[in-house]
C-alpha cells in the first residue's frame, strides 16, 4: 500500500515514547490516549506493547494512532505495564520494519538518533547478530540483549556506554518498566504519578492528558526503574554537555507541554516579542502560519502593537492518508492544507510569522496563496536563525544540500519565496526567549557547533568547525 503525506516544510521529528506501570489500570487504553496526545511527534506508525504476566504482547502498524488501534486490537492487550510509540517517517527506511516498539527479550521504544549507528551496526554484524531494519532502535535492543550484567540496570548502563547520540527510551521487561534519557538530554522525557502507579512520556502534555500528577522531568543520563517496589532513579551515565534540542521550543513540542520548566506556549510568544524588537515593520496585521507560528504571531502583535488576526485556516485532519491524490490535487500543494481568508487579507500589509524555513518548499506557495487572497505587502518573520547545518540527532534534515539557508543568503531566500521583507530571529534573541542559559541547548543546526567530538562516526566527515552557541 502506498502512502501519501501532505508534506509541509518543517523539520521532521523522530518519535514520541510512553510507558506506564499501573496495576489495576487498563494500561493499553491509557497508552492509546497518551499516544494520541503525542501524535504530533510522529504519524508514520504507532504501537503498544503490554506485559501480561507471562510474556510481552505487541500490536503495531503503519498509520495514525486512530488508524492502528480499535477496540478489538486493545482487548487482548491486558496487563500491569505497557509501553507505546509513535514514529515519524524517515526517508528511505523500510517503513513497516521500522514501526516500534521493537520486541526481543524486552520491548523498547526510542525517540532520537545515534550518531555512531554505522559503527554499532558493523560491530553487531561482525558478532553474527542478524539485523532486519535500518533503525537505530534495533541496534539498541540488540545491544541490550547482548549486554553483560545480571540486572537490567547494569545492561542498560552497558548499552549507554556504547550508544552515542540522542535517545529517550521506554523499555518493558518481565519485571519492570524502565525509562532512560541520554547523557546529553537531547530529547525531553517526563515522569508522573497516575492512579497509584507511574507513567513516563516524551512530553508532559501526554501525562496531563491521562490525569497524571506530580509531573517532573527525568534528568539527562538517568535510568528510572518502576516495578512492584515503586520508582527508583539512578545514574546510567554521567551527564555530558547539556544539549537539549532547542527545536523542541520552536516547533516540535506541543504548546501545552512544559520542557526544562518552561511552558512551550509562553516561550513561543516570547519568540514573537523578540522578533518584533529585532525586525520591526510598518504593517496592518500580524498573522501566524498555523499551528506553531500562532503563539509567536500573538507575541509579535503584543510587542509591535499591530493588530493580530487569522489569515490562514489549516485543515488539521489532512496529515497522512493512504489515498493518493490525483495529479491536479497534488499540484494544488499547500492549498489542500491551508485556506486563506481574503476578507481579512485584502489590501493589507501583513506580517506572517513562521517557525522555520528548512528546505524552502512551503513558504513560496503560502506567500502565493496570501497574494492571491489580496495581501498588499508580505513581511515574513521567522522565530529562529537560518538553518545552515544538518542534524545528526534524529531530526529529518540530515544533509547540507537540502537546507535552503546553506545554499542561499537571506536576501536570496527572500527573493526565492517572494516576500517584501524577510527577518530571522537571532540566536541570542531565540535563546533569550527560552529563559535559559545558552549552554543548556544544542543549536548545532544554526551554529555548526555539534556536541560530539569530530571522531563521532558520520560527524568526522560532515561537521563544520564548531562555534560556540553565543557567538552565533
Ligand atoms: S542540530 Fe538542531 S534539530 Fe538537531 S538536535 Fe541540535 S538543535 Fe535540535
Amino acid at each position: 500500500m502506498s502512502e501519501w503525506l501532505w508534506n509541509i516544510d518543517r523539520p521532521g521529528e523522530a518519535c514520541g515514547v510512553f510507558g506506564i506501570y499501573a496495576p489495576g489500570e487498563s494500561v493499553a487504553r491509557v497508552t492509546f490516549f497518551s499516544l494520541y496526545a503525542l501524535q504530533h511527534r510522529g504519524q508514520e506508525s504507532a504501537g503498544i506493547a503490554v506485559f501480561d504476566g507471562r510474556g510481552i504482547l505487541l500490536h503495531k502498524e503503519m498509520g495514525l494512532v486512530s488508524q492502528v488501534f480499535d477496540e478489538q486490537d486493545l482487548l487482548p492487550l491486558q496487563g500491569n505495564m505497557a509501553i507505546g510509540h509513535v514514529r515519524y517517517s524517515t526517508a528511505g527506511s523500510s517503513r513497516r520494519l521500522g514501526a516500534q516498539p521493537f520486541l526481543l527479550e524486552s520491548a523498547l521504544a526510542h525517540n532520537g538518533n545515534l550518531v555512531n549507528g554505522g559503527a554499532l551496526r558493523e560491530e553487531l554484524l561482525a558478532r553474527g547478530v542478524g539485523l532486519v531494519s535500518s533503525c537505530d532502535t534495533e541496534l539498541m535492543i540488540q545491544l541490550l540483549a547482548g549486554a553483560p550484567g545480571d540486572t537490567w540496570v547494569k545492561r542498560i548502563r552497558h548499552m549507554m556506554t556504547k550508544a552515542l547520540g540522542a535517545y529517550s527510551l521506554t523499555i518493558l521487561t518481565r519485571d519492570a518498566l524502565y525509562a532512560v534519557r541520554d547523557p546529553w538530554g537531547f530529547r525531553p522525557l517526563s515522569l508522573g504519578r497516575v492512579n497509584g502507579g507511574w507513567a513516563v512520556a516524551s512530553e508532559s502534555c501526554a501525562l496531563q492528558t491521562i490525569g497524571a500528577h506530580d509531573i517532573q522531568e527525568i534528568p539527562a543520563g538517568q535510568v528510572v526503574t518502576i516495578d512492584e517496589r515503586g520508582m527508583r532513579s539512578e545514574m546510567g551515565k554521567p551527564p555530558a554537555k547539556s544539549s537539549l534540542c532547542v527545536f523542541e521550543f520552536i516547533y516540535f513540542a506541543r504548546p501545552d507541554s512544559i520542557i526544562d520548566g518552561q511552558l512551550i506556549h509562553e516561550v513561543r510568544q516570547a519568540l514573537g516579542r523578540e522578533l518584533a524588537k529585532e525586525h520591526p515593520v510598518d504593517a496592518d496585521l500580524v498573522m501566524g502560519v498555523p499551528d506553531s507560528g500562532i503563539p509567536a504571531a500573538i507575541g509579535y502583535a503584543q510587542d509591535s502593537r499591530i493588530p493580530y488576526g487569522e489569515g490562514l485556516i489549516k485543515n488539521r485532519y489532512i496529515g497522512r492518508t493512504f489515498i493518493e491524490p490525483s495529479d491536479r490535487l497534488r499540484k494544488a500543494g499547500v492549498a489542500l492544507k491551508f485556506n486563506p481568508l481574503p476578507e481579512v487579507l485584502k489590501g493589507k500589509r501583513i506580517v506572517v510569522v513562521e517557525d522555520s524555513i528548512v528546505r524552502g518548499t512551503t513558504s513560496g506557495p503560502i506567500v502565493e496563496l496570501l497574494r492571491r487572497a489580496g495581501a498588499k505587502e508580505i513581511h515574513m518573520r521567522i522565530t529562529c536563525p537560518p538553518i545552515k547545518h544538518p542534524c545528526f540527532m534524529g531530526v529529518d534534515m540530515a544533509t547540507y544540500e537540502e537546507l535552503i539557508a546553506h545554499r542561499l543568503s537571506v536576501p536570496e531566500i527572500r527573493e526565492r519565496i517572494g516576500v517584501d521583507s524577510l527577518g530571522h530571529l537571532s540566536l541570542e534573541g531565540m535563546i533569550r526567549a527560552t529563559g535559559r542559559h545558552p549552554d543548556r541547548f544544542c543549536a548545532a543546526c544554526f551554529t555548526g557547533g555539534y556536541p560530539f567530538e569530530q571522531k563521532a562516526g558520520v560527524l568526522v566527515r560532515t561537521a563544520q568547525p564548531a562555534r560556540s552557541l553565543v557567538e552565533g
